[in-house]
């Protein structure tokens, strides 16, 4: 039986993403039946908002969905259509691996991080006005019940994946009553998995710091909103920068696949972005899905087209697009030894 899947293909270098990612996803064989809705500024002058109610009742329905990225105008306009897509279907935690990839040069060879990031409040609640003329607010929500989830979510995948250590990581020497809450429960959670899985805290200046001088001292990270988005561009960039960056969005009912990197409008239309990230992303979407097996094919088969030296422009390569998820097609169809690709 075919898996329907919401499929938003975004704007900027989204749907040239969104199509190549598409095409590899098919050459697993897993048989997808594609629901393809649009969101963003491009629908709003005919629905009258750039997230229409039947794009949410799509991924509803589905219940997972992959998704390039949205642009969202700056300081003015419409509000982000990513940030409002989570806090409507309740998608709770944003997963963003950062792993080394051979063939990429990088200052480390072998980072291997998770940012599980709380998608739901913090600043990115939306909750702000202007005070008078020259001044504006923003009103930071952390609630106990939020963030005790996403701890929990990050002990469960850490205790799932054969994880070591989960690190909190915060600003609470500052920010004492709602850092403070946030590490107060990733805390009474740890308790729970004490003797499985180790726990610390950093303080998140310190934190990107120790992240950009030894990535190996950590595994995976739990942040409030905020620090999490920041701290994900860091940790992509140790290796190899947005273009490899993929994520997750997972709430109870419905998970959306999405990468870390925006719409990069410079380079739309031209075929030259890199759909990794997109395409890695459609890798944990299968892992969500219940193929593990298929996801290691899917993800070898990108390690070993890199390794092998087709890559786009942000690695130094000449590949376009469409030329990138071809040699990607083309190791799924010839069947690229899993082990030896999760090997590079
Ligand atoms: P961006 O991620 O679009 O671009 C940052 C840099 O990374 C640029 O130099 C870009 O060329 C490069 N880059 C990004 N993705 C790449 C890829 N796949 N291949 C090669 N190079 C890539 O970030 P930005 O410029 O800050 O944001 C542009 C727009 O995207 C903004 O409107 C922003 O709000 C939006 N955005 C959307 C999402 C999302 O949909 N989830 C996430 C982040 C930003």
């Amino acid at each position: 039986m075919a898996h329907r899947v919401t499929l938003i293909p975004g704007d900027g270098i989204g749907p040239e993403l969104a199509e190549a990612s598409r095409r590899v996803l098919d050459a697993t064989g897993i048989g997808f039946e594609w629901e393809v809705v649009d969101a963003g500024e491009a629908v709003m002058e005919q629905y009258g908002t750039p997230l229409p109610d039947h794009v949410l009742e799509s991924i509803k329905r589905n219940k997972v969905a992959l998704k390039g990225p949205i642009t969202t105008p700056v300081g003015e306009g419409f509000r982000s259509v990513n940030v409002t897509l989570r806090q409507a279907l309740g998608l709770y935690a944003n997963l963003r691996p950062a792993r080394s990839i051979k063939g990429i040069e990088t200052r480390y060879e072998d980072v291997d991080l998770v940012i599980v990031r709380e998608n739901t409040e913090d600043l990115y609640a939306g909750i702000e006005h202007r005070v008078g003329p020259d001044a504006a607010e923003s009103i930071k929500i952390i609630t106990r019940a939020a963030s005790e989830r996403i701890a929990r979510f990050a002990f469960e995948y850490s205790v799932a994946n054969g994880r070591r250590k989960v690190t909190a990581v915060h600003k609470a020497n500052i920010m004492k009553l709602t850092d403070g809450l946030f590490l107060e429960s990733c805390r009474t959670v740890a308790a729970d998995y004490e003797g499985r899985v180790e726990f610390e805290d950093r303080i998140v200046d310190n934190m990107c710091m120790q992240l950009v001088q030894k990535p190996d001292l950590y595994d995976v990270l739990v942040l409030p909103n905020l620090y999490g988005d920041i701290v994900s561009d860091l940790a992509a960039g140790l290796v190899g920068g947005l273009g490899v960056a993929p994520g997750a969005n997972i709430g109870i009912d419905a998970a959306v696949f999405e990468p870390v990197h925006g719409s990069a409008p410079k380079y739309a239309g031209q075929d030259k972005a890199n759909p990794t990230a997109l395409i890695l992303s459609g890798a944990l979407m299968l892992r969500h899905l219940g193929y593990p097996a298929d996801a290691d094919r899917l993800e070898a088969a990108v390690r070993d087209t890199i390794a092998s030296g087709v890559t786009t422009y942000d690695l130094g390569g000449t590949a376009g697009t469409a030329a990138f998820a071809d040699a990607v097609v083309e190791r799924l169809v010839a069947g690229v030894d899993a082990a030896a690709g999760a090997a590079r």
